[in-house]
């Protein structure tokens, strides 16, 4: 089930769970999926932006990332059962996606913390099928780029373009794809670079 909080349906359930009854099974399936990982900052945004509130609204499931959601549907008494934080979930997921031969592209970041990123991802996880990568200051959103991304047919597409900037990219381009699990990851390149 999901939790309303401040506007937005956070899903209520634990990373275990979210991975082996939502993620894995859509990976099976070849179906797309847009996720975002929110935290009170993202709320915040919403609030602000109409156009970024439709944008969250579009995405399948809302995760509570940041121990302010957690809080906050506590004292709502509403309380979640666990925070699921962007950088676990992408862990998790290249994890699964190694062993079980799911591709992964990387859009986003500086060009040099792309290419770290990428770099350690394989070495982290063995065999990880890296689908294709561009750095996020790129020309990302022209025509060219959408199609020659289409055609790697990424199962998991990893977004770190900064907060609203990547659930726009993905609201305006999930649909010329036909699988791929979405996910919005703010700074995680960034941290796996390092
Ligand atoms: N980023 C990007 N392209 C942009 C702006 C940001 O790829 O046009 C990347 C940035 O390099 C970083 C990530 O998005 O890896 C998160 O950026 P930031 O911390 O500014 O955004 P936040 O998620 O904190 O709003």
């Amino acid at each position: 089930g999901t939790v309303l909080i401040m506007g937005l349906n956070f899903i209520n359930t634990t990373m275990h769970s979210f991975l082996n009854e939502t993620i894995y099974p859509l990976l099976e399936s070849k179906e797309k999926c847009f996720i975002v990982t929110a935290n009170p900052e993202l709320v915040m945004g919403t609030r602000e932006s109409s156009e970024f509130k439709h944008h969250v609204d579009s995405a399948d499931y809302v995760l509570p990332d940041g121990i302010g959601i957690i809080n906050a549907a506590k004292i709502k008494g509403m309380p979640l059962r666990e925070r699921i934080s962007g950088v676990d979930l992408t862990q998790a997921m290249l994890e699964y996606a190694a062993k079980n031969d799911y591709s992964v592209f990387f859009l986003g970041a500086k060009k040099d913390s792309n290419q770290k990123a990428v770099k350690n991802a394989k070495k982290t996880f063995p065999g990880l099928i890296v689908a294709g990568h561009e750095h996020g200051y790129a020309d990302i959103t022209s025509e060219s780029f959408i199609d020659s991304m289409v055609a790697t047919r990424p199962d998991i597409i990893l977004v770190a373009l900064g907060m609203q900037r990547q659930e726009k990219w993905i609201f305006d381009n999930i649909n010329r794809f036909d699988k791929g699990i979405f996910i919005g990851v703010g700074g995680t390149l960034d941290v796996m670079s390092g």
